[in-house]
């Protein structure tokens, strides 16, 4: 039977990436364009996230604050399912609310005027007209200024937004047709197009030495001669696709070794010993490629154990993942000449 274990509301928000995280899932889920994410002093001070998307109407924006709201009806069977969505359901708004100064302000396309509600530290304010473009604006101001022993559990400002940047970026190369920026302390740390290209999104993020180092991974079960396991109709892969980099573009910490499953940013050791055991004996020690690995699997073949920080997921037919990963990222590295 598989595992899964939920976080407790107060977990949610660790720090202000884990802030920054939740935000950008929301304008994601209402299915945005552009999320533009702005942070002061690391996100400690503030936090602004703009979105494009659906827009929450004036009459639902007290309840999209309160405890256990949720529009996204479903998404616990669905985490139970394998890594489709994350979990907190209808805790992230109502948590932050209760530890900093929130405000939420949303104009639905096509709506006449826009409107905003207000939460200071848990104090929940009136709805009040607020001119603002279509889509929705979440503030965040002042995190844990109400708690100060989180507060005090806080990184140096450089450390907290390297976090933040981490997220965004993670975002940002997970989903290339969404226009992600990242901006701090009023100067712009990237902005990806949104055009739909993966290598764009990693030109905007690494910048372009990175994304000319850059091979193209793409792997499907049937068609390249591949073994594709007992079970052809309902493989255990149902593709490896994606960007990783020649053996000598490397970083020394493997957060830029990204790994997404079933579109969702995760960890799993079995994903980054395939993509390493895939250069051989290329790499330099303790030097890491960057990678940008999409790997699609069936759905009830993952096990998912959500964590603030991370995502871990362990899958049901791991020799057949490692597999097809390595053999993936091998075949990108031959193909051009690596
Ligand atoms: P959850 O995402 O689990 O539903 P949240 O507390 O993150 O819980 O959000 C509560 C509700 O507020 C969401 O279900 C959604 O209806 C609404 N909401 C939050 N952020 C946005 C957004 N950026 N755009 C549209 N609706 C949003
Ligand atoms: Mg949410």
């Amino acid at each position: 039977e598989r595992t899964v274990q939920r976080i407790a509301a107060g977990e949610v928000v660790e720090r202000p990436a884990s802030v920054v995280k939740e935000l950008i899932e929301n304008s994601l889920d209402a299915g945005a364009s552009r999320v533009a994410v702005s942070v002061e002093a690391g996100g400690t001070e503030g936090v602004r996230v703009r979105d494009d998307g659906v827009g929450i109407p004036e009459d639902q924006l007290e309840a999209a604050v309160a405890e256990h709201a949720t529009s996204k009806i479903g998404d616990i069977e669905d985490l139970d399912r394998g890594v489709g969505t994350l979990g907190f359901r209808g805790e992230a708004l109502y948590t932050v609310g209760a530890v900093s100064r929130l405000t939420v302000r949303s104009r639905p396309p096509g709506a006449a005027a826009g409107a905003e509600i207000t939460v200071d530290g848990g104090d929940v304010g009136d709805v009040r007209p607020a001119g603002c473009p279509e889509g929705t604006t979440v503030e965040v101001d002042d995190l844990f200024y109400n708690t100060p022993a989180r507060k005090k559990f806080l990184k140096r400002t450089a450390t907290e937004f390297d976090r933040v940047n981490t997220v965004v970026t993670g975002y940002a190369l997970a989903n290339p047709d969404v226009a992600v920026s990242l901006e701090h302390d009023g100067r712009e740390t990237f902005a990806t197009e949104g055009n739909g290209d993966l290598r764009s999104a990693v030109l905007a993020v690494y910048g372009r030495e990175v994304a000319e180092a850059m091979v193209d991974v793409a792997w499907a079960p049937d068609g390249d001669g591949d073994p594709t396991g007992p079970d052809a109709a309902d493989p255990p892969v149902r593709g490896v696709s994606g960007l990783v980099s020649h053996p000598e573009t490397t970083r020394s910490t493997r957060e830029y070794l990204a790994t997404y499953v079933n579109g969702r940013y995760v960890t799993a050791s079995a994903l980054r010993e395939a993509v390493l055991d895939a250069y051989g004996g290329q790499l330099a020690p303790d030097r890491y490629p960057f990678a940008v690995l999409f790997v699609e699997v069936p759905p009830g073949d993952v096990d998912v154990n959500v964590h603030p920080r991370k995502l871990e997921v362990r899958f049901d037919e791991e020799p057949a993942v490692r597999e097809a990963v390595e053999g993936a990222v091998e075949e990108a590295l031959l193909d051009h000449g690596l």
